[in-house]
Parts: C-alpha cells; structure tokens; sequence
C-alpha cells in the first residue's frame, strides 16, 4: 500500500479509475453508438480477460449512496413517487392499468449514480458492483415484504441474456445479480428462461423494443415455477417492454405471483417536472471535468 499516502489518496484514485471505467453518461452513450458498429479489439480483450475494475464498496461509500426508502417509489410499478402523491394501489402512471407483476422493488431511480454503475455492470463486467447492488437489492425486498408490498418469493430467476452476448460481455449481469438476491433471501435462484438472439436492443428505440417478440422461451425447468411466487430480477427497467415480454412468457409456467426487483427504474420523462427539485438537481460524484482538489 505504499503507493497510497492516505485513504483519501486511495479513494481519490479509485473515484478516477471509476471515471475512466464508467466515464459519464455522454461517454456511455458514445461507447453503445461504437458498439453498434461493432465489436472493437478493445472490447474483446475485456471480454476474454476481464477487466480491472475499482471496489463497489468504496465507491458506493465515497458517493454516499444509499437504496431508496420502500415509500420513495411507487409499490406497483417502481416510478419515483411525488410528494404528497397517494401511492396505495398505485402512483398516477400505473393506476388502473394491468402491468402483468405484483410489485416492483427498486433501490433507485436511474438517474447519476446508478445510472452510472448499473450500466457498467454489463458493459464493463463489473461483476463486483453487481454483487453489492445484488444484495442491497435483497435487503430492499426484505423491507418490502415487511411492508406488504409483496409475498414472499419462493423462487429468483432473472431476465437471461443470450449466451454468446454473455460470453462475448464477460457476464450475464441479471444472473449475477439475480444470484446475489437470492443468496441474500436465502431461496433457491432458477434460470427458468432462456434468451433467444434478437436484434440488439441498445439505441434501437421504443419502438424497436416493442417491435420484437420471441426474444424469450421457457426451459424445461421452469416448471418449477408452477404454483410459485416468483421474483424476476433484471439490472434496470427503462420502457418496460423487455420485463414486459419476460414476464409473459414466464406466465406460461403457471407461477402463482410475479414481482419484479430491480436495481433502477427510469421514471416516464413526463414525471420529472413533478419530482422534488433536488432529484433533478443531482450530479454524478465523479462526473470527468470536475476538478478534483489537489492536496
Ligand atoms: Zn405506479
């Protein structure tokens, strides 16, 4: 540990190998229009040897992060609740209409940081801070139980990934997270769905989303799930329509309840204005360009 003088020094360098390994959101959005067009040399060596990435731990703790309280966000749907909004048997987005789940459990909006980290899960393998969101995750669904929200899950699976994008990654980021949950809730952790290769989903639009169907089967064992409540875990819910497809083709094996946990839910752009000013106001820790005091 010579290298570091100080702990500050020490998360200081972290909080920069962060930067370099997340970057900020424009930079992520660079990276997926690269991606499109192609794997590069670069991505290859990632996925066949991995990658260094920071602790999920320390960063978490410089940035001060902590999951949301179980009444921050609507039961039902995951949107972020608006003050003084009346969120029993729903929130404004998704009162009266059928989502096809029980409860969505969330530890936050995807707005900076997570917006930053769950995204590096998949795309950097960071394994480690899928881990930690993974058991944070399972401690939000304790609290959610204990706040009736949902049933106690029988059974965890994930939304699956297909395996050559898996290998090609480094990582099936819901099955680590997924596994994590379920080690956390000590309850079994099925891969009851499998992903069919389909269009790639990054930048191709609502529309594109929604346009494809077919992405998920069943496996043979899914029918373990029959008369199960079940807990679908993914690493974020954007449109909805991803969960939405999984979760039909997981009504084919007859579980008794779905809830859906997730480390972040975008909220509808339109639901922004409604939000507490500070929400809005929030900046990535670590956005590049800030300066960093030099001691
Ligand atoms: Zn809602």
């Amino acid at each position: 540990m010579g290298k570091f003088n100080t702990e500050a020094a020490k998360l200081r360098s972290l909080r920069e190998a962060t930067v370099k390994a997340c970057g900020d959101w424009r930079a992520l959005r660079g990276e997926q229009r690269q991606i499109r067009h192609g794997y590069t040399l670069a991505d290859l060596e990632r996925s066949l040897f991995g990658c260094r990435m920071p602790s999920a731990v320390a960063i978490i703790n410089e940035a001060g992060w902590g999951r949301d309280a179980i009444g921050d966000f609507c039961p039902r749907c995951g949107t972020t609740r608006a003050p003084y909004e009346d969120i029993r048997g729903g929130c404004g987005e998704c009162r009266g209409r059928a989502l096809g789940y029980q409860a969505t459990i969330r530890l936050g909006r995807y707005a900076p940081p997570l917006s930053q980290w769950v995204p590096a899960i998949k795309k950097r393998a960071w394994r480690d801070m899928g881990v930690v969101l993974g058991q944070a995750l399972s401690r939000q669904v304790v609290d959610s139980i204990a706040a009736g929200h949902t049933n106690r899950p029988d059974v965890v699976t994930s939304v699956p990934v297909h395996w050559l994008r898996s290998l090609l990654r480094g990582i099936d980021h819901g099955e680590t997270i997924g596994a994590e949950v379920a080690r956390g809730l000590q309850l079994p952790f099925i891969k009851g769905l499998r992903a069919n290769l389909s269009h790639r989903q990054h930048g191709s639009g609502r529309s594109m989303r929604t346009a494809n169907s077919n992405r998920f089967a069943l496996r043979p064992n899914a029918t373990d799930f029959s008369g199960k409540h079940i807990l679908l875990v993914d690493d974020v819910r954007t449109t909805g329509a991803t969960i939405g497809e999984a979760m039909t083709v997981l009504k084919g094996a007859n579980p008794k309840s779905v809830a859906l946990a997730v480390c972040a839910v975008a909220d509808p752009p339109r639901r922004n204005g409604m939000l507490r000013p500070e929400l809005n106001r929030i900046k990535p820790p670590n956005t590049p360009g800030r300066s960093i005091p030099r001691g």
